[in-house]
């Protein structure tokens, strides 16, 4: 078992199982809640996107949970 810290909200994740209690995106760990925060974020920004690239979308999401990271939580727009 491993307990890992979410990189946005600081909270301690116990039992971190990848992709059901946490998600390890770019060089970030983050939590479910922070996970549902952060597509809440994104999706209106993927669907304005035409055509959609994979390469785009994972900078989306590196850069937003940068951005949620400096400043302890995910903005909504
Ligand atoms: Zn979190």
């Amino acid at each position: 078992m491993k307990t890992l810290t979410c990189d946005v909200c600081k909270r301690t994740i116990d039992n971190a199982i990848t992709g059901r209690t946490y998600w390890h995106i770019g060089a970030r760990d983050i939590c479910e809640p922070c996970k549902d925060q952060l597509e809440l974020t994104i999706k209106p920004i993927i669907r304005t996107k035409e055509p959609f690239n994979y390469e785009w979308y994972s900078r989306l999401m590196t850069d937003s949970i940068e951005k949620a990271i400096q400043k302890g939580r995910f903005d909504r727009r």
